[in-house]
């Protein structure tokens, strides 16, 4: 090991540095996940003169929305971006192998060059070819250049040539190398590295960076969590359980909220825009079946209707089973509890099972009440009308609360045909004339005499 060379060792988990080996890390108390890699060259102190009196006072910056972020075009991505990339910004795309990430990236990089901005995919796993033969079957003939490299300081010349405000692909991180971290692409400390430093470069040159990020098979950002701490936005990019659909959506959002939603369906051409999510969660033709319900929803700032489906059975075991798929497993033991002894409907001994279609997982508490129907339904053996929707909090007491955004949970449900809305409506909420029939109930007691209707 030459002088300037320093042996550091770092947590694969939490990205913490160490001096020397240890056998669990302290910062995030795991075993056995230390790494091994050596950094070259010595870093030494920078002299500067900049002075507090030559800093900008906060109101003299100046503020143009327009001029900071741009559309992609693309209205599933942009709405999950919280309208556009911002220049400059560094965005973290993460997914499974093989969902569709450098498809949709490579439609974003026509989308964008198609706009006159300067476009870079730089590929670290395929070929050229390869990507030209993507391209050609997604009919994309803008002109998009691209490079094929793993190493960062190649990435970084190319950068620096770059036209501002440009957009520059890394697909994916795990794979480029910096010189000057003596370990295999993919380790802890290469991808802390080259994140850095590709980062820090298109900050300062006014790019778009867009980095793809494997995950691993927990789920997580394959590489340190630190990963999402150096970037601006995180977005995971998952698929529906029918795995038709791609869903888009924020972890981590410094310019806009992170509870959007963009959906996508995967085809021969490549990611169409579903502009109708509840397409994905209601079913397409409904049996007259007890032990189903349609939940008004919400995803972000849209409506969605989502079926909901629950299983009552008798049990022969003593402690009775009981799941949820999509929903708090306490909540529905909860709302189990409040019908016994609120109601008087007693399915304590029952095997109770219940599932929210379309594979997503819910923490709406306006789910409560389409959760009440459904157990009903089913425990009762009553079909639930096909133009009802339900939403509404429970509380302990088995009083209905209103939940946020009824008038859009409402729309959307028109707009999808459906008649009835039972919900709570607080009093001093005007809604429109155009509602549809609003059943407005204060209490579980009345949801019973409704569906016997
Ligand atoms: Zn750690």
């Amino acid at each position: 090991m030459k002088k300037s060379e320093k042996q550091i060792y770092s947590c694969t988990n939490c990205g913490q540095d160490y001096n020397q080996w240890v056998g669990r890390c302290k910062a995030c108390n795991e075993w056995n996940c230390i790494e091994e890699s050596l950094i070259k060259g010595k870093k030494t102190a920078v002299k500067t003169n900049i002075s507090f009196k030559d800093l900008g006072a906060i109101n003299t910056i100046s503020l143009d929305e327009n001029t900071i972020r741009y559309s992609t075009n693309i209205s599933e991505l942009d709405r999950v971006l919280g309208g556009g990339l911002v220049v400059g910004t560094a965005v973290l795309l993460s997914g499974e192998p093989g969902i569709g990430k450098s498809t949709l990236l490579l439609q974003l990089c026509d989308s964008i060059a198609k706009q006159g901005f300067a476009t870079c995919y730089v590929t670290g796993e395929e070929s050229i070819s390869q990507i030209r033969v993507r391209a050609n079957r997604m009919n994309i003939n803008s002109d998009v250049k691209v490079i094929a490299t793993t190493n960062m300081d190649e990435i970084v010349s190319v950068l620096k040539t770059m036209t501002s405000p440009g957009i520059a692909i890394i697909d994916s991180i795990q794979t480029i190398c910096s010189n000057e971290v003596d370990s295999s692409p993919g380790s802890v400390s290469q991808v802390k590295a080259c994140t850095l430093e590709l980062v820090n470069s298109a900050k300062m040159l006014g790019i778009c960076l867009v980095i793809v990020g494997h995950i691993n098979k927990e789920g997580q950002i394959a590489g340190p969590k630190l990963l999402e701490h150096m970037v601006d936005v995180v977005l995971s990019f998952e698929s529906d359980h029918t795995k038709q659909y791609r869903i888009i959506r924020g972890l981590k959002n410094r310019y806009g909220s992170t509870n959007e939603m963009g959906i996508f369906e995967m085809s021969n051409i490549g990611l169409l825009e579903v502009q109708n999510p509840s397409k994905i969660f209601m079913p397409t033709n409904r049996p007259n079946i007890s032990g189903s319900c349609i939940f008004a929803g919400i995803e972000g700032t849209r409506g969605v209707l989502i079926e909901v489906q629950a299983l009552v059975a008798p049990s022969y075991i003593p402690t009775p089973r009981r799941a949820a798929i999509g929903w708090d497993y306490n909540r529905l033991s909860m709302i189990i509890a409040i019908l016994n002894a609120r109601i008087g409907v007693n399915i304590m001994d029952k095997e109770v099972y219940l599932n929210v279609a379309g594979g997503t997982k819910i923490s709406d508490t306006g789910l409560d009440l389409p959760v009440v129907v459904a157990l009903l339904s089913a425990h009762k053996n009553i079909p639930i009308s096909h133009d009802t929707v339900f939403v509404g909090e429970i509380g302990l007491l088995g009083e209905l609360r209103s939940i946020s955004h009824l008038d859009i949970r409402i729309k959307e449900a028109l707009k999808l045909g459906f008649k009835n809305i039972i919900a709570a409506v607080p009093d001093k909420v005007k809604l429109d004339s155009d509602c549809g029939n609003i059943i407005n109930i204060k209490h579980i007691r009345e949801i019973i005499p409704l569906l016997l209707k």
